[in-house]
């Protein structure tokens, strides 16, 4: 055997070019790299107060049960999310996180000649899911670090058949309002799904910020993803989910892996469902810490752009880049964005007090 036979196997033409999804690095990696025992990572937009006990114990509970295949169609998750969100069952998908419906949409909707509009700094993923499924993104840019959803709009296209909108949009952190998505829903010719991905959707306290299910029940060509890794603290476990009309779920289903979400994230997310306190607490916290960094921030004299979520998107008005590295020195893990053309920014996740505390103190020694 010859290795020269593997090199026709290279990178197919329509992954080339493609970027990798960069993910927040790992505590453990920073702290053996730096040798720093205390290490805060504010760079994934996890839930400072990890999961609830009830979510724990629910896993603790389902571990001798680990050699059976999981309920492959989350059948006890959707009834609760069904019945929490006044939908069907038949409106309910479950992912192995949202990113795994952001994929399936992708694979179930796109062919080669489709296309998905998307806004240039929008969730990475979206992008790199329609070029790996062999459709073209067809990117707009923002408008003032926002969607520009009028501009979405006149991007649509015969060969559209997806346009994705995260609500609020990560990295940003900024947010399109109730009037500006029935527009955009009311200009989309009937061939074209609204992807809503509204992971961080409970943190969202506008009064004008909308809730994509009201659009659902009332029939419109829209899906909302939504996820338990950011208020209810699952991350490590993988569990979103979707909510759209039943032939949008159909087509979700028949190309989902029949067992892509595991049976500990199935019981936990159901769990952490019912920890109200939970969330509530998380909530608190998420509001009095935002205020008090972006105030510390101000202080400082950067301008964060509002967000409805769990973070800030820092413009520092000079490269971000070594200012990450120094911050990683002294073992706080921030998000660069150079990824997202926004090379003089960084992306902090709102954090316990004192994780912000240690975040402010490392960036007065970074700046
Ligand atoms: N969508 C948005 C807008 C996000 O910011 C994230 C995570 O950062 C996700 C989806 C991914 O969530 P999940 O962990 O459910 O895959």
């Amino acid at each position: 055997m010859t290795a020269s036979r593997a090199e026709a196997l290279s990178l197919p033409p329509h992954l080339r070019g493609l970027d990798r999804y960069e993910s927040g690095l790992p505590i453990e990696q920073v702290r053996s790299r730096s040798g720093i025992a205390r290490v805060v990572k504010l760079a994934s937009n996890e839930n400072p107060l990890g999961p609830s006990r009830l979510a724990l114990s629910a896993v603790a509970e389902a571990l001798p049960t680990l050699h059976r295949y999981p309920d492959g169609p989350a059948t006890a998750l959707r009834g609760a999310l069904a019945s929490r969100l006044g939908v069907d069952l038949a409106q309910v998908v479950i992912g192995n996180g949202s990113t795994d419906l952001i994929d399936l949409l992708a694979r179930a909707f796109l062919g080669p000649e489709n296309n998905a509009v998307i806004s240039e700094q929008a969730f990475a993923r979206f992008g790199q899911v329609v070029q790996a499924r062999n459709g073209r993104p067809k990117l707009v840019p923002m408008r003032a670090s926002t969607h520009d959803l009028e501009a979405m709009a006149a991007a649509v296209d015969p060969d559209t058949r997806l346009l994705y909108v995260a609500n609020p949009n990560n990295p940003t952190g900024t947010w399109n309002r109730r009037r500006e998505i029935e527009a955009l829903i009311d200009a989309l010719p009937p061939a074209v799904l609204l992807v809503l991905d509204e992971a961080y959707f409970e943190y969202a306290d506008d009064p004008d910020y909308p809730n994509g299910i009201d659009y659902v029940r009332l029939g419109a060509p829209v899906i909302v993803l939504r996820t338990f890794s950011k208020i209810y603290g699952l991350a490590g476990l993988r569990i979103g989910y979707g909510i759209a009309a039943p032939q949008v779920i159909e087509s979700l289903d028949m190309v989902r892996e029949p067992f892509n979400s595991n049976s500990l994230a199935q019981v936990a997310a159901l769990a952490a469902l019912q920890d109200r306190e939970h969330v509530e607490r998380a909530l608190a916290l998420n509001r009095s810490e935002k205020a008090r960094l972006l105030a510390e921030l101000r202080r400082r004299g950067l301008e964060p752009q509002p967000s409805l979520a769990n973070f800030l998107c820092v413009d520092l008005r000079r490269e971000a880049a070594p200012v990450f590295r120094r911050l990683l020195d002294r073992g706080v893990i921030v998000r660069p964005l150079r990824a997202y053309h926004l090379p003089d920014a960084l992306r902090v996740s709102v954090g316990t007090g004192e994780e912000n505390d240690i975040f402010l103190t490392a960036l007065d020694a970074a700046l």
